[in-house]
């Protein structure tokens, strides 16, 4: 009989180091424990599990890659393994920790000033502030060079009119990242909770991510401090800077949603007696496994080199953009056959595959939707700006 592991057919384990394994089970017994026993219910009820903020900052999950103000100061590759074990979770809570700490986090380190830095970090790595970042509008998220949210100077402040759509955590959000136009240029601005103007509207009936809050962010003449805008901010490439990084860790957290679709299948088929025989001993059903540990195995080593490449010193937008799209494409394929493995029963909560199915059609439409990561992947390949 085999050893190998049919969730890891490459011993992708193998090539971590010790910490990067002792990473990878600590948010794996958190995910166990805490997550999987209440995350039906909070898709059913489209109930963000805010409880958990307070665990996932003592994980040390918020801003891990980041060494000041109380971060982790972890590589990528344990920030690739967290998300995911989170997303085998639920993607939700990938979403919540990605936006905290690629979106907003990242995004503070890298083009804020010291005093924003000193005031948010700790708060975000500390949980006891959650963030959110306001890029896409309702008339298109693909094309951000559209907004037309603006922000004009009223003597020493700015004065933020516009109104932001799809914002994950943006009923939630202490502080919110809102990027609007200066003078035909994006630049970002730090947006208090509170702040007078400000309002956020929950998206309800949502379809997929229904554990992760979603939000209409809608600003009337909401006057901002200059030393709330983001100094080292200049145009739509820094917030692609931002969009990189949580790309990055979507590559990998697919791969938990399809981790736990294809464990969920390779149980039940096994148990299962159709035609006097388990499913698991009929030749389709043993050719559909195979092709999702396919997928799945391409994916894993694919997040792996990524990862590695990126602790080495960086990586292309367009190799990021190839793992993003590859690994929830195959994610997506993988949830909606292992949904159909499971028969009636698939359908239901009781069984994760349907609930990742309908989360990962949202992880494929942000960060980029798979046209658009095509379009970067071909510009790189042509020197051709086909957008
Ligand atoms: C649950 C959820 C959470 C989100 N969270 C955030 C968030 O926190 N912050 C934020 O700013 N945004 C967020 N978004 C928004 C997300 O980034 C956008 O939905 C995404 O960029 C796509 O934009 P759109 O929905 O306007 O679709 P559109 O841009 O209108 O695209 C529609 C279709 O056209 C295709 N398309 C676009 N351009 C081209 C082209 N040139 N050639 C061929 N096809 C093309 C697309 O691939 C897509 O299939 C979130 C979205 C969802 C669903």
């Amino acid at each position: 009989m085999s050893t190998l592991d049919p969730l890891d057919l490459y011993d992708r384990r193998s090539l971590l180091s010790d910490d990067e394994r002792l990473v990878q089970d600590s948010v794996a017994r958190f995910v166990d424990e805490e997550v999987l026993p209440i995350i039906g219910d909070c898709f059913a009820s489209e109930r963000f599990p805010a409880e958990l903020v307070p665990r996932l900052a003592d994980l040390g999950l918020f801003g891990a890659t980041l060494s000041t103000h109380g971060c982790a100061g972890l590589n990528y590759v344990s920030y690739g393994l967290i998300c995911e074990e989170l997303e085998r979770g639920d993607s939700s809570l990938r979403s919540c920790v990605s936006v905290q700490s690629s979106l907003v986090m990242h995004c503070l380190e890298r083009f804020g000033s010291d005093e924003q830095k000193d005031r948010w970090l700790p708060d975000l790595a500390r949980g006891t502030a959650l963030g959110c970042f306001a890029l896409t509008e309702a008339h298109g998220g693909s094309d951000p060079a559209r907004m037309t949210t603006r922000a004009e100077r009223r003597g020493g402040d700015w004065l933020l009119n516009g109104e932001k759509h799809w914002i994950t955590n943006g009923a939630l959000a202490d502080v919110a990242i809102v990027w609007g136009m200066v003078d035909g240029r994006a630049a970002a601005f730090l947006v208090e909770r509170g702040a007078a103007g400000l309002e956020s509207r929950t998206i309800r009936n949502k379809l997929s991510l229904r554990a992760s809050n979603t939000a209409v962010v809608s600003l009337t003449d909401v006057r901002v401090p200059e030393r709330n805008r983001l100094p080292g901010a200049e145009g739509l490439k820094s917030a692609l800077t931002c969009l990189n990084q949580a790309r990055f860790g979507i590559a990998w957290g697919a791969l938990g949603a399809a981790r736990a679709c294809l464990e969920a299948a390779l149980a039940h088929t096994s148990d299962r007696v159709m035609f006097g025989r388990p499913l698991s001993r009929t030749q389709l059903i043993q050719s559909r496994l195979a092709d999702a540990a396919r997928r799945l195995t391409t994916g894993q080593l694919l997040a792996l080199r990524l990862g590695r490449l990126k602790d080495a010193g960086g990586v292309a937008p367009a190799q990021v953009s190839l793992a993003k799209w590859n690994n929830v494409s195959a994610a997506l394929d993988i949830a909606r056959d292992c949904r159909d493995i499971l028969g009636a029963s698939g359908i239901t909560l009781d069984h994760a595959p349907a609930r990742h199915m309908l989360n990962l059609e949202s992880v494929s439409t942000y960060e980029g939707t798979e046209a658009i990561h095509r379009l970067i992947v071909g510009r790189e390949l042509t020197g051709e700006d086909a957008f």
